[in-house]
């Protein structure tokens, strides 16, 4: 039997005040996957990633994060807030807006879940975070506050607390759209070496370069319709859909 998808999502559809912001989408993710969603403001990125944790429900169909069901179980019943969390602990996200707590140092908001989800002690959740925001460059600044920090240095310390947790896939939301220009870098070079180490991610963003050189697929969405989904370099030099194609011709 094959493996299960890290996140199997089939036949999603998704309505906003009777408007239709996704129809129906199917998508895997497998297990060690790097996947790229690109596509214009509006077209239902941060619905698509927001449904793969249940922020969002669907109105139709199901996803799947390594075989279980999110949300409602086998029968429809939708889960008790216990075991939607349950789930949800094995699905990191990292945002746009990074969603520190400003009253707690990096140390703090890296062990924060560790210690009241996971009920870790806080000798344990101390050693995984350090560990976890060295791999990240930033061990150095574990009791500075969030405010005292760059962008870059912020989102760097959200990933840490993403990775702490030991999910399964992780979503990145536009993880560099908040960033001053040389900023950016630093960010996108620890997304390179978790794809490296064989994190399963996907990552909704308009950096080019990362989608071409790091992702495994890249999926397109127009209108909540996914248009295409090819290997970056198939997407980037030959896609299959004309509104690729022109998307592509804006970005170079
Ligand atoms: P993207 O991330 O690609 O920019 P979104 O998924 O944020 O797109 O939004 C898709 C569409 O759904 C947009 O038209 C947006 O205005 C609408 N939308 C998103 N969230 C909500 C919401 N909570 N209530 C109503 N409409 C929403
Ligand atoms: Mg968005």
């Amino acid at each position: 039997m094959p493996e299960n998808a890290a996140v199997s999502i089939k036949n999603v559809s998704k309505q906003f005040d009777n408007v239709e912001v996704l129809r129906d989408i199917n998508l895997d993710v497998q297990k060690g996957e790097v996947i790229s969603i690109l596509g214009s403001s509006g077209s239902g990125k941060s619905t698509l990633l927001r449904c793969m944790n249940w922020l969002e429900q669907p109105d139709r169909g199901e996803i799947r994060i390594s075989g279980s069901r999110i949300g409602v179980d086998d029968s429809g019943k939708h889960m008790s807030h216990r075991e939607l969390s349950k789930v949800r602990e094995r699905v990191g996200m990292v945002f746009q807006s990074f969603n520190l707590w400003p009253h707690l140092t990096v140390l703090q908001n890296v062990t924060e879940a560790l210690l009241h989800v996971k009920g870790l002690k806080r000798a344990e959740a101390n050693q995984i975070a350090h560990k976890q925001l060295e791999k990240v460059g930033m061990n150095h600044k574990a009791d500075s506050y969030p405010i005292t920090l760059s962008g870059g240095q912020k989102q760097r310390v959200a990933i840490a607390r993403s990775l702490a947790m030991s999910p399964e896939v992780i979503l990145f939301d536009e993880p560099t759209s908040a960033l001053d220009p040389e900023l950016v870098g630093e960010v996108l070079a620890v997304m390179k070496a978790l794809a490296a180490e064989g994190y399963t991610m996907v990552v909704v963003t308009h950096e080019m370069d990362f989608a071409r050189q790091v992702s495994d697929q890249v999926v397109f969405l127009e209108k909540g319709v996914l248009i295409e989904k090819a290997a970056p370099e198939k997407f980037f030099t030959n896609p299959d859909s004309e509104r690729v194609q022109r998307f592509l011709a804006t970005t170079r």
